[in-house]
């Protein structure tokens, strides 16, 4: 039997605000003692009036305006009900069916995928269950902190997308800088929608999944506790399969929620799912509606900057950038900005030197990003840094490429430069002549230092003309030594070959 994947996400963020969603408690409570940053309003005592946090709705209307969500100018907050003791008002603040923002899209590996809402609500306190202990703790600290939840529409069909889908939407959070987003601090929670149809046996109408002809749905599991992008894709397949098998073999599914089990890398169930209806959703009578003006909503938008995916098509489209290489560049605005401002040192040192940009741009902003790419993150990875954390001005950088493009140093050289620029910033071509590397590319010396090999090599020198080529490499090698790595190898085997013919 062949099965159609059907996928929809729902993402968590934790807002960065300077307060909490309805108090003034600090929002950042990292490293304080558990229950230290509370107050009557976070723990829900009676008689205490939430205050909405304006700027966690500015922050959500512009996410949704990011993603091409539409604005709900009259929204308001709910009550969402249950009975957890991680929640000490017994109900969650939260938005039912006047979100901030719906109807949006988010293109990933060019498919635009439809986001269905984002609302804002209240994060609930931290349940801690000690190690052979009788009873469960609570840190009521997390208790109010803003969280922001976005809700796609089920158009994803494989693991693959929701993994860079999820990916993708922490990029576009950061670079708002509204939410640091961490997945391993909880700060970001992706949950996952999974359901397997039979092909041909269903199809959307009005963005739903509905079944054709007297064919019976196959219910949807909610994945939970998945706590990196890595999970997220192996979560996802392991349901998948999951589910196939068991429907192979003649097994009826249930709507349930499952949690995903990173030691035993597979999927346990939680609880069979609740419905909406079990919530009693009404509208929290101690927060007025929200009216939010056009005015409002325009001068959010001018807190729009270039988002990855923009940022991505531009650096191809400008730069000729591979789409692998633009990928990584835009991943980071950090390092997507860096990588311009070396750019743009590029330019100017070659509009200074008379010569045209157009001509050199391509083959230029492909040396940046290599040697960004491979060589400046090799340092950065090795020492668990970002780019944020480098002591190299992008002045700096720019003139090591320079150098490298030049042909002044070779590449073994410029390793060698970035390497103490990296460790203590500095000028590379200062560096170059303190450590003595600049490239020997005098063809008149070059030749006097061959012929020395060569002399020296007469047995070698008989096996090349006898027809043992491959001994090139060993001049080479022996040339590179004579030179202590100095030498033009382009050069040197252009001279070797010249002079052994
Ligand atoms: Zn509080």
């Amino acid at each position: 039997m062949d099965y159609d994947v059907i996928i929809g996400l729902e993402i968590h963020a934790e807002l960065k605000t300077k307060t909490k969603m309805f108090c003034r408690c600090d929002n950042d409570a990292e490293g304080k003692a558990p229950n230290t940053v509370v107050c009557p309003i976070c723990l829900g005592h009676p008689g205490t009036l939430p205050y909405p946090n304006e700027q966690a709705i500015r922050w959500t209307i512009l996410t949704g305006l990011a993603l091409h969500c539409q604005v709900n100018q009259l929204s308001k907050f709910d009550r969402k009900n249950y009975f957890y003791p991680d929640l000490p008002k017994g109900y969650q603040i939260s938005q039912y069916d006047l979100p901030l923002v719906y109807n949006g899209w988010l293109e990933v590996n060019g498919q635009k995928i439809k986001i269905t809402r984002i609302h804002l609500e209240e994060d609930t306190g931290k349940l801690i269950h000690p190690a052979d202990k009788p009873y469960s703790l609570v840190d009521y600290n997390r208790a109010g902190t803003p969280l922001m939840e976005m809700v796609t529409e089920p158009v994803i069909h494989d693991a693959a997308t929701a993994k860079k889908f999820c990916q993708r939407y922490q990029q576009i959070l950061r670079y708002l800088n509204i939410s640091d987003a961490d997945m391993e601090k909880g700060q970001m929670r992706c949950e996952a929608n999974v359901s397997v149809q039979e092909k041909g046996k269903w199809e959307y109408v009005d963005g739903e999944i509905k079944p054709k002809g007297d064919y019976q749905l196959n219910p949807k599991v909610e994945l939970k506790n998945i706590n990196s992008f890595k999970a997220v894709e192996k979560a996802i397949e392991y349901e998948i399969k999951r589910q196939i098998r068991a429907l192979e073999n003649g097994e009826k599914l249930v709507q349930e929620t499952r949690g995903w089990n990173e030691t035993k890398g597979e999927t346990v169930r939680q609880r069979i799912k609740e419905t909406s209806a079990d919530y009693r959703y009404f509208p929290e009578p101690d927060i007025p509606p929200l009216n939010i003006s056009a005015e409002m909503i325009a001068e959010i938008k001018t807190h729009l900057i270039e988002l990855p995916p923009e940022k991505k098509k531009r650096f191809i489209r400008q730069y000729n950038f591979s789409d692998e290489v633009a990928e990584i560049l835009v991943s980071d605005k950090h390092l997507a900005d860096y990588t311009e401002q070396v750019i743009s040192e590029l330019r100017a040192w070659i509009e200074a030197n008379g010569d045209s940009w157009e001509r050199q741009k391509n083959k230029l902003a492909k040396t940046a990003a290599n040697w960004l790419i491979s060589e400046l993150f090799k340092h950065l990875k090795a020492d668990n840094k970002t780019i944020r954390d480098l002591n190299i001005t992008p002045e700096n950088f720019a003139e090591l490429v320079a150098l490298v493009y030049q042909g002044k140093i070779n590449s073994s050289a410029g390793q060698k430069i970035l390497e103490v620029m990296y460790t203590r910033g500095g000028d590379p071509t200062d560096i170059m002549a303190e450590l003595g590397l600049e490239q020997l590319d005098d063809e008149a010396e070059l030749e006097k230092i061959i012929k020395d090999v060569l002399a020296r090599n007469q047995k070698q020198v008989e096996q090349y003309r006898s027809g043992k080529t491959n001994v090139l490499q060993f001049f080479v090698g022996q040339t590179m030594a004579a030179t202590r790595g100095k030498a033009n190898p382009k050069k040197v085997i252009e001279i070797l070959k010249k002079l052994l013919t």
